[in-house]
């Protein structure tokens, strides 16, 4: 692949924080784990290590706090190859996930934002070059909407394709819609933004919806098509969109054509389901390859 394949994850990381006890606790009562496991998250994190893995060169936008979990994710980034210069460190905590889960197979997750939420369109801007070198600029829905805006809109002004995976689903401003190439929800985040066609009238070129284990549907003023999914024996969904969205603007950044790349993204989002976990489930593109060889 080519190393000029350059994408710029504008995103979250967390440090997801995993007690595991025979149950959940109910509301004021403490109950004994028996084990507990750090892992790297957040889907800026997530998809730019899909990214890395699928062949780009990746450069991230985040913030983190000046912590010992924003130093975990840090490395957790540059391990995969990610260049690290664009990351903020604020005085507020890195973002964590604090997720409980029980044997009976109940959880419950507090999330909180922490220096995610400090992303903005300042920092953004600081590092507009980085933006302004990519091919493919990605963002998600879990830090502020004005750093998104902000990177897109440098990525307009360069001719650079903008990704919008709007997970988790809210409100989008018509500001930011007109400023996205193409548009990465899932069939349960494609209804709440009020369907397909209002998205496209809204000024979307491209809606990419995921549908699992059918694959995807292609939404354009050409009409639709559908790209197949690969069939895989699933053992934990976590991170199969993000591998699909990293996998999704590492093959465009590349040059491929959105059907090619589409294949790809389905490929990447069919093998992080085979394996439990976010990060370490994010396929390499020697694994992705064999998947499409296979066919
Ligand atoms: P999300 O995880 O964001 O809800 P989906 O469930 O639509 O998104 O999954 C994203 C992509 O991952 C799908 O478009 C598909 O390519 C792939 N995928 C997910 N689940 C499966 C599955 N069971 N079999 C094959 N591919 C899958």
């Amino acid at each position: 692949m080519s190393t000029d394949a350059l994408v710029c994850v504008v995103g979250s990381a967390n440090l997801d924080m995993v007690a595991r006890a025979e149950r959940i606790p109910r509301p004021g009562e403490t109950v004994l784990g028996y084990d507990y496991v750090e892992a790297a998250g957040g889907k800026g994190l997530n998809q730019a290590v899909a990214a890395a893995r699928s062949g780009a060169r990746v450069s991230l936008i985040a913030a983190l706090g000046i912590d010992g979990a924003g130093d975990t994710l840090t490395a957790v980034a540059a391990n995969d190859g990610i260049a690290v210069g664009a990351l903020r460190r604020v005085d507020v905590p890195t973002g964590r996930a604090l997720i409980n889960v029980g044997d009976d197979g109940e959880n419950s997750i507090v999330v909180v934002p922490g220096a995610n939420a400090r992303l903005d369109a300042r920092h953004v801007r600081i590092h507009g070059p980085t933006v302004a070198r990519s091919q493919i600029v990605l963002a998600q829905l879990e830090v502020p909407i004005p750093a998104i805006i902000a990177a897109f809109e440098v990525a307009r002004a360069v001719g650079a394709t903008t990704i919008l995976n709007p997970a988790p689903a809210a409100p989008l401003p018509d500001e930011l819609l007109a400023l996205v190439d193409v548009l990465v929800p899932n069939e349960h985040e494609a209804a709440l933004l009020g369907g397909v066609e209002a998205l496209r009238q809204a000024g979307v070129a491209t809606v990419v919806i995921t549908e699992g284990a059918a694959g995807c549907r292609i939404v354009t003023a050409d009409g639709e098509e559908r790209v197949a999914a690969f069939r895989v024996d699933p053992v934990d969904t976590t991170a199969a969109g993000d591998s699909f969205c990293g996998g999704l603007a590492a093959r465009l950044a590349a040059g491929d054509s959105l059907h090619d790349a589409l294949r790809w993204a389905n490929a990447a989002g069919a093998l992080a389901t085979t394996v439990v976990g976010a990060v370490p489930s994010i396929p390499t593109a020697a694994a992705i390859g064999e998947l499409i060889s296979r066919g």
